[in-house]
């Protein structure tokens, strides 16, 4: 008679001499049966429906089709959300439908698929991969900020807004983030990361704070230089300074690797904003760089290198120079990290001689200068800093820009900045081509 190995172990195992009361024996192969039997047992409810004996431990589960798609070309990438769709959480019961994604967002797909559900980068949630189509958005999610050492948590359902206030989620249970800006007395949200960027909920939906087991180990920064480029050439290509606000490519790539290899942070203006108004942290060593004006040279000589390094930067558009509708070089640089601000749209011009440097905005009916500056924050698509032509600042201008929405603004005076300066005068650190390296790292370091 055949008998399994298991078997024929178990019968040597009863035929050694040694001296040991049968009655244990028999104790531990009773025990022995009844744990086989047990994991049998569970075993049996489990294959065969396997995955739904979930939905029958817990009503709330439900079952997922498998139609055998696959939809491993969106992992890594942005998704557009068709319409709005089932949020699901994935738990032991199997995936809970537990709120909704809008349609018409931008999604960040993880990097799983499981059954028809594809895996939403940076959360714990999966959405059905037939709600996505492909984006053509391409930015970066991130963020440089360092969260508080405090939580928040939130009512038992809550929204989450983008950046713009489009809520993008609803999510039917109570979570807990670690908080990454505060709200303040203008601003109810607190903002949070999610899907790799700081996306924000409401104060009223979040019911409470608590200290968090989290230390803070890096360095925060105290101030912040703010950089001030111009135009960019090329030698190989022919080209050659015309004055120090021309930086050769050559250059310009020794200061980005050196900002790169000494650990150096270079921030966005949202993120600048929060850390002036004393709501977000920024690490030690932080900087940020703008490039005034939208040359055409950036595009063609700057952005390959920033893309080379991944270093952020942000272009003061004069918009009222550039074609109505947005060129794909401004679309193509702001996908890259090179974030679209204003330079106005039509005050980068003379008009009030006698005054600084003559620039038009010192002296501009109030109300025309309210009007240019929304405009110019409207061409570039949700912009909320503006760079003062010529650097010329007085009453009247500040008050335009105030008016026009800017949360921060900058001159041409050198200095770095620090919460508690006035947002709307702030000065920069001036990169002036052919200086050398040991000026550029003085200046920053
Ligand atoms: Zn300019």
């Amino acid at each position: 008679m055949p008998t399994s190995p298991k078997r024929t172990k178990k019968r040597r195992r009863l035929r050694f001499p040694v001296i040991i009361p049968g009655i244990c024996i028999l104790a531990g192969i009773i025990i022995l049966l009844v744990v086989l039997l047990k994991g049998c047992n569970s075993k049996k409810t489990d294959t065969p429906e396997s995955g739904s004996p979930a939905a029958q431990e817990n009503p709330s589960a439900v079952t997922i089709e498998d139609s055998g798609k696959d939809f491993r070309n969106f992992f890594g990438h942005k998704g557009l959300v068709t319409e709005t769709c089932n949020l699901y959480l994935k738990t032991d019961e199997g995936f809970l439908p537990t709120g909704s994604f809008e349609g018409g967002a931008n999604l960040e797909i993880g990097t799983e698929q499981e059954m028809d559900l594809v895996s939403v980068a940076g959360t714990p949630f999966y959405i059905h991969g037939d709600s996505l189509s492909p984006s053509d958005r391409w930015y970066r999610s991130e963020t440089h900020l360092i969260p508080y050492s405090e939580d928040l948590t939130t009512a038992e359902s809550y929204d989450i807004y983008d950046e713009r206030g489009n809520r993008i989620a609803s999510v039917q249970h109570s979570d807990t983030y670690p908080i990454y800006v505060k709200p303040n007395a203008d601003d109810n949200r607190y903002g949070i990361l999610f899907m790799n960027a700081i996306y924000y909920i409401h104060a009223d939906q979040v019911v409470s704070t608590a200290p968090a087991d989290r230390t803070v180990a890096t360095q925060l920064a105290a101030e912040v230089p703010v950089l001030m480029y111009h135009f960019f050439y090329s030698e190989a290509e022919g080209g050659s300074r015309v004055d120090g606000n021309y930086v050769e490519t050559g250059e310009l790539e020794e200061q980005l690797a050196y900002i790169k290899d000494n650990g150096f942070t270079a921030c966005t203006m949202r993120e600048l904003q929060y850390w002036m108004e004393q709501r977000a942290q920024l690490p030690y060593h932080t900087i940020a760089i703008t490039i005034d004006d939208a040359d055409p040279s950036v595009h063609q000589y700057a952005m390959p290198i920033f893309v080379k390094y991944g270093i952020n930067a942000t272009n003061f558009v004069i918009c009222g120079w550039q074609p109505a509708e947005m060129p794909y070089e401004l679309w193509e640089m702001r996908e890259n990290g090179m974030e679209l601000q204003s330079h106005g749209f039509l005050t980068h011009t003379g008009g009030c001689s006698g005054m600084g440097h003559g620039g038009l905005l010192l002296c501009m009916d109030h109300a025309a200068g309210v009007e240019d500056t929304i405009r110019s924050f409207d061409y570039v698509d949700g912009g909320f800093v503006y760079c003062y032509p010529f650097g010329d600042i007085n009453e009247n201008a500040e008050s335009i820009v105030r008016d026009g929405g800017a949360k921060l603004a900058f001159t041409t005076e050198g200095g770095r900045i620090h919460p508690g300066m006035d947002p709307l005068a702030l000065p920069r650190v001036r990169v002036t081509g052919g200086n050398g390296l040991n000026a550029f790292a003085a200046s920053i370091g």
